[in-house]
């Protein structure tokens, strides 16, 4: 049984999400969830500490939508960066996923 650095337990293959508590499991899809995660280094104030939260996709991007609105509200003066920053639908994305 592997425990989540948040404590809870994985069992059985379901993975619970850590912001609202549901479980990741998407029907035959099977786990579907996103992870947040920080390894803090030396000379950070949390030197030596490894986080690793799961959310489920509904709250995934619920939190990408807050960081880009953070983002946006730290150059909203900046009209043409601003607008970019909200158009972006692919804000954090490393992958392009499907192809269809
Ligand atoms: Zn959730």
């Amino acid at each position: 049984m592997k425990l989540t650095p948040s404590g809870q337990s994985e069992e059985a293959g379901n993975v619970v999400c850590d912001m609202c508590g549901s479980s990741t499991r998407a029907g035959e899809a099977g786990l579907q969830y996103g992870t947040l995660h920080a390894a803090w280094g030396n000379g950070s104030a949390h030197s030596g500490e490894v986080y690793e939260l799961h959310l489920c996709e509904g709250c995934f991007f619920s939190l990408v939508s807050d960081i880009k609105r953070n983002r946006w509200a730290s150059v909203m003066l900046e009209e043409e960066e601003g607008d970019a920053i909200l158009k972006n639908d692919a804000f954090g994305r490393v992958s392009p996923g499907r192809v269809e």
